[in-house]
């Protein structure tokens, strides 16, 4: 017996729409490529996206197609979101910091009909245009008066001309709710990148789920800054849960410098904001140089990357921000977990508390997740145990675009995050590694991640890596790669008596190198297989 309530599709066209006649005179603020600063309503924004929803079939776009983006976060890339989605084509959102051979590897693979692209990042569609052969045409993200030149591209399109020749009388049509709505590729550190391809089903439930108070816990009273790039794993989800919520959005544009962060905070009184760890190391670095404060701000959300203790008790301690260490994957919208307090939790002394945030949290509702061992068994949850991070939910993907990398998806319908993790008794999961960065010492696992956030809580640090190193007793020792902090003359000694009372001895490093920088993927995240390679050859002291 089905039930008798009205069957309507999820789709994310009922975001903006939603927001233009509820939110319509609250505010979208844009740091532009260009430079100045530029404010909207969302009745505007979605004036504008239908719009170019109706340029977009002037341009021939039909339904499926994909649109590739090579954008910042800026007020015209969020219209670009909603009205290629909204539609029925699909929004292939490209990180501009990938490789020459990453990106045509991924604009050919998804075969992108159209790029809209910032007026700054012209120049490297230049460098791909002989290789990127069903590109019809680049629409440029700007007005005539800042249109570039090109004697490479045959067909660049003014996209404010583009706009004002359309009106806004497009009708959203009524999709199914398991269409195709966006296409987001993984940055690929081990063989080519992977396309993960959302519905509007899964990115509106995603919204859902991120919008709780135990998620992202936006309303229509915050400013949200999402620094968090709209071409990683869809800014992770915020331009759909600020349209659902009609929260205030300021967006930063190409300029994350710490100034100019503090800058949009300051004047625009932004409560909230989510980015990686990097991001956040400048801001508090400048921050406690300048003397500066952001006393607007609630909470940030940070992840990407495990979010080093240090940072969370500067930022909670120092300058009253709550942090949410949270953990996803472009493969899952991207949230999977959340690091929140339970009622329990209630009386923790400041050390339990941080001992807590220490986790990545527990899973959102929609996500489910477990962990196994080498031959699949599950392993049990008692924050000890810790083994392959499987997951499964309403807005996991269940295979990669052209069915690539299908041995992460088992037959019971879970996916093998390539994370290493625990879990504990209350539901709070904590990654120790990357399964391919962990480090096997006697048979036994040491975690590169904890002795890095170990190590960056030397005031003399600015980043650490750790790394396995081939060993002759012990198949592979770990490897200490710190940057120091500028000024700081931290050695060798110093640093290993700083971490002794905080490991097991049989976790200590075997050796500490100080390094000017340390590689990162276009992510932001360390890029280990690369430290990996250039320490091959590494001789221990101890080996
Ligand atoms: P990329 O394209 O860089 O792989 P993703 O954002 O999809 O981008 O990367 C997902 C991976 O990032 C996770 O599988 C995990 O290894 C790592 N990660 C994300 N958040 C955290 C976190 N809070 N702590 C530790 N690792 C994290």
């Amino acid at each position: 017996m089905h039930g008798l309530m009205m069957d309507m599709p999820l789709l994310i066209s009922s975001l903006i729409k939603h927001a233009a006649q509820y939110h319509g005179d609250t505010e979208i603020v844009t740091r532009t490529v260009e430079g100045p600063i530029h404010r909207y309503t969302y009745a505007e924004a979605h004036s504008r996206a239908r719009r170019l929803a109706n340029a977009l079939k002037g341009l021939g776009v039909q339904q499926g197609d994909r649109i590739g983006t090579l954008a910042w976060n800026t007020h015209r890339h969020y219209e670009v979101y909603f009205a290629v989605s909204g539609m029925g084509a699909v929004c292939h959102t490209i990180n501009p910091r990938l490789f020459h051979d990453q990106l045509t590897y991924i604009i050919n693979h998804a075969r992108d009909v159209y790029l809209f692209v910032d007026a700054t990042l012209v120049p490297l569609v230049e460098q791909l245009a002989d290789e990127i052969r069903e590109v019809r045409g680049v629409v440029v993200l700007t007005d005539e008066a800042h249109m570039p030149k090109s004697d490479v591209l045959p067909r660049l399109i003014c996209y404010e001309s583009l706009l004002d020749e359309q009106r806004d009388d497009f009708d959203w049509p009524l999709l199914d709710e398991n269409t195709a709505s966006s296409l987001c590729y993984t940055s690929g550190t081990t063989g080519n990148p992977k396309g993960v391809l959302y519905s509007h089903r899964s990115n509106v439930l995603h919204t859902f789920g991120a919008a709780l108070p135990d998620s992202l816990n936006l309303s229509a009273r915050d400013v949200v800054m999402p620094v968090v790039p709209m071409f990683h794993a869809n800014a992770w989800g915020m331009p759909y849960v600020t349209t659902m919520t009609g929260a205030k959005q300021v967006l930063p544009g190409p300029q994350l410098d710490p100034a100019s962060l503090h800058e949009l905070i300051e004047s625009e009184g932004v409560t909230f904001s989510a980015a990686v760890p990097t991001v956040w190391l400048m801001l508090l670095s400048w921050l406690n140089e300048t003397g500066n404060r952001v006393d607007s701000m609630k909470s940030v959300v940070i992840g990407g990357s495990a979010c080093p203790r240090a940072m969370m008790e500067t930022f909670g301690e120092k300058y009253g921000v709550n942090v949410r260490h949270a953990w996803g994957m472009t493969e899952m919208s991207p949230l999977g977990t959340m690091n929140t307090p339970l009622l329990r939790h209630a009386n923790l002394s400041k050390k339990e508390y941080y001992d807590l945030c220490e986790n990545q949290g527990r899973p959102i509702f929609g996500v489910e997740m477990k962990i196994t061992d080498d031959e699949g068994r599950e392993l049990p949850r008692d924050g000890k145990a810790f083994g392959d991070l499987r997951v499964r939910g309403l807005w996991v993907a269940k295979s990669y675009l052209g069915g690539a990398g299908s041995s992460a998806f088992d037959e019971d319908g879970w996916f093998s995050t390539g994370d290493v993790a625990t879990l504990d008794a209350n539901g709070y999961m904590r990654i120790t590694d990357r399964s391919k960065d962990v480090i096997k010492s006697g048979g036994e696992w040491i975690s590169s991640i904890d002795l890095e956030n170990l190590a960056v809580g030397h005031p003399g640090v600015a980043e650490a890596a750790v790394i396995g190193v081939k060993h002759p007793k012990w198949d592979e020792r770990p490897l200490l790669l710190i940057v120091r902090r500028k000024d700081s003359k931290l050695d060798k000694a110093e640093i290993l008596t700083y971490l002794q009372d905080k490991v097991a001895r049989w976790w200590m490093p075997d050796d500490v190198v100080f390094v000017d920088e340390l590689p990162h993927t276009a992510t932001g995240k360390l890029l280990k297989t690369k430290l990996r390679e250039d320490f091959a050859d590494y001789v221990l002291p101890t080996a």
